[in-house]
């Protein structure tokens, strides 16, 4: 461990050199044991100057650094905001107003007077203009079998689609709940709601039929869109079975209209109606809707990692332009890339940046369909070399469990088309980052770890929103995003200033992706978001501002473990454990203790193939955090265990780790949002064994 330290200490030393970083095996294991203080001390000041950005600096040609164009973000939001709107977005009545907010009553307006429809500019300007341009490559699930939409195709698809839904007697204002896999008509049906004024809702399409059913009737959405069948993974999922046993439940639901995705034989009722029949009489010109720039978009219910879904309501006009500036500027996106999101679509990130940001760029955008790991763990990077993705944007956890494939699967595969890659979902450990940003990126991609939320709507920290040429910081999202302002309170509610500090992550600005709304509970929307801390948006998030001023998340404040008055972020004790190169994956929780008041519980998950006896291991793990963060942070109790349990979008449930570690496994609430629930009763049944 020593020599490793060593050579950490002489990689430091060209630490910005570029492509100095993990290029090679040595310098990889060498940075898999650098600590967070360590990368910490080896980066350089915050005022460093970038190179201009053309949009930013056309517009306001003194702006030349992220610092000067940020301040005046956050000082001048009208004209920054205002400018923008109209550069970037076509407009069918143009605003006078940019910003209405009362504070008081938590109620934002941008742009209110303006109206546009996002169907227009996410696809008729650009099919006007670069009609053969492909605007949608779906990646299938078996590999090798994708498919092309270009603008003017999609175009078609979705003013079919918009005149089917109009046909249903679907209304501005109506709610549609989708429920389908990965394609492109899934994106269709959502831009044809959006060309007709109508709002939707979509499902991620492996929620049982009970979650279905409660985000249908939260909503009152009285049509649902499905398919048959959805394939993922070389598994087929029974789309319109579940789909029944939802609306069965259901009596709001009016009409199942239902696409073919594998062409099975599935059961047809009065209320279904063949999507592929209806669309192929349909005609390709649809009017689009005059939206105005404050009527809802869409409503899109949380992952449920910390308690009951909540119906995150996003606008037309704010959404679509801060989906489309953080696109463009957080993953220097540039005309003829190809952008690869590998999100599903029933979360924000394939809501901000596989449809309405990419698109309203008129990219060319990835629809993944399938897993990391089928049919093999290099399935990634075999799609970036057949497809020549330019951007690789992917979670945490799907990292994670590729590394411990080994580097083989990556290298047999060429990535030289990956200019840009891209996190978001959990803190980005720092293992993780350096074997995605030295295997896989070859040490000369740039690494964004974003930090956002759905009720954000875009990203909100990265490293490089407008900074091209500025440093990054391995492991930490480091730059807060253009008006957006961080400010960390302490439990009091006080604002904490200054450096090498943390606390409750709040927003001190109202930037135009903002969520307006919890929909139907505008007090729950007060109460969770603005109420905790009086004047700030409260993200739920805890973060630490090192001595440069950049961000790094240190977990949710739920899960700050307090031991001997000590707080302690679960992300740091994470990220030093899963240094060691036998661990795959932790997951810390607090546990009761009579002294200490809690004490530290690690979850943890070893490598496929090891070398050492999992006695050391979990010695070595002690010896770790003592030595990276304090004797007060080593775990009273470290237990080996299959797998972690995780939402559907693959984050950690700390809430249930926490019953089973204070040996209350009959408590565990509400496990449907689960991707896998027997994993707890595995985790249930080793820690009885042990107890
Ligand atoms: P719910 O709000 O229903 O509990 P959720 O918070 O998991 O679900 P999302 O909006 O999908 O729903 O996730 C946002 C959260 O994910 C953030 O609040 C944060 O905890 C975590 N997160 C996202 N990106 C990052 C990141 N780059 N680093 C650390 N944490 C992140
Ligand atoms: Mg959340």
């Amino acid at each position: 461990f020593v020599s490793v330290q060593l050579v950490s200490r002489a990689v430091q030393q060209i630490w910005r050199t570029p492509q100095s970083i993990c290029a090679t095996r040595g310098y990889l294991h060498a940075c898999r044991s650098f600590s967070s203080n360590e990368v910490k001390s080896a980066v350089t000041p915050a005022e460093i100057t970038t190179t201009p950005i053309p949009e930013i600096t056309d517009a306001f040609p003194h702006l030349q650094t992220h610092e000067s164009i940020h301040k005046f973000s956050l000082e001048q939001p009208d004209e920054f905001w205002g400018r923008l709107a109209r550069s970037r977005l076509e407009w069918q009545k143009e605003f006078q107003v940019v910003r209405d907010h009362d504070m008081e009553k938590s109620a934002f307006r941008w742009f209110p007077d303006g109206q546009l429809n996002v169907s227009v500019n996410c696809v008729d300007r650009h099919a006007r203009q670069h009609p053969d341009r492909v605007a949608l490559l779906w990646e299938k699930d078996e590999p090798g079998q994708e498919e092309r939409v270009t603008y003017r195709e999609l175009q078609e698809l979705v003013c079919r689609m918009g005149n089917v839904l109009l046909e249903c007697g679907v209304k501005r204002g109506d709610r549609v709940a989708l429920y389908m896999p990965v394609m492109p008509l899934s994106v269709a049906a959502m831009l044809a709601c959006a060309r007709i004024g109508a709002i939707h809702s979509v499902v991620f399409a492996g929620f049982s039929a009970e979650a279905l059913a409660s985000r249908v009737q939260d909503a009152g959405a009285e049509t649902v869109i499905t398919a048959d069948e959805a394939v993922r993974g070389g598994k087929v999922i029974k789309l319109k079975q579940v789909v029944d046993a939802a609306v069965a439940k259901c009596p709001t639901v009016r009409q199942v209209l239902v696409a073919s995705r594998t062409g099975a034989q599935v059961n047809m009722g009065p209320k279904d109606i063949s999507l592929e029949q209806v669309l192929s009489s349909a005609s390709t010109e649809c009017p689009p809707a005059v939206q105005n720039a404050e009527d809802l978009l869409f409503l899109l219910y949380t992952s449920g990692s910390t308690g009951s879904p909540k119906g995150v309501a996003h606008t037309t006009a704010g959404y679509l332009l801060y989906a489309s500036v953080t696109h463009k500027h957080v993953f220097d996106y540039r005309d003829g890339d190809i952008f690869g999101c590998v999100a599903d679509i029933g979360w924000i990130t394939g809501h901000s940046y596989v449809v309405y940001g990419p698109l309203a760029n008129g990219a060319t955008t990835l629809l993944y369909e399938s897993t990391p790991t089928y049919p093999d763990p290099g399935r990634y990077w075999e799609t970036v070399s057949r497809l020549g993705l330019t951007h690789f944007y992917c979670a945490p956890t799907a990292l994670r469990l590729l590394l411990r494939y080994g580097d083989d699967w990556v290298l047999r595969h060429d990535r030289s088309s990956l200019r840009v890659l891209g996190c978001v979902g959990e803190p980005l450990n720092q293992e993780a980052w350096h074997w995605f940003h030295g295997v896989v990126g070859d040490g000369r991609c740039d690494l964004t770890d974003t930090w956002w939320q759905t009720e954000t709507g875009g990203i909100m920290i990265s490293p490089r929103p407008s900074a091209p040429g500025a440093h990054i910081n391995a492991g930490m999202p480091m730059r807060p995003m253009f008006g957006v302002l961080p400010v960390l309170c302490d439990p009091s509610g006080k604002v904490v200033e200054g450096k090498r500090v943390d606390g409750a992550l709040c927003l001190g600005s109202i930037w135009p992706g903002i969520s307006r709304t919890i929909y139907g509970d505008h007090k729950r929307f007060i109460d969770t978001y603005f109420a905790p801390f009086p004047g700030h948006y409260f993200s739920g998030d805890g973060a630490y501002r090192d001595e440069e001023g950049f961000y790094h998340i240190t977990g949710r404040m739920d899960d700050v473990i307090n031991v001997t008055g000590h707080r302690l972020g679960t992300a740091e004790v994470e990220d030093a454990m899963t240094e060691h190169p036998e661990v795959s994956e932790t997951a810390v929780v607090g546990f009761p203790h009579p002294v200490k008041g809690e004490a530290v519980f690690a979850f943890i998950v070893l490598k496929e193939e090891l070398e050492s006896s999992q006695e050391n291991i979990v010695a070595d793990l002690k010896k770790l955090v003592r030595s990276q963060i304090a004797g007060y942070a080593v775990p009273d109790e470290i237990m080996v265990c299959p797998g972690l349990p995780k939402t559907r979008s693959g984050k950690i449930l700390r809430r249930i780790l926490r019953k089973v570690a204070a040996g209350q496994p009959d408590e565990l609430g509400d496990i449907s949002t689960l991707a896998d629930p027997t994993i707890v009763q595995t985790i249930v049944n080793i820690y009885n064994t042990q107890h």
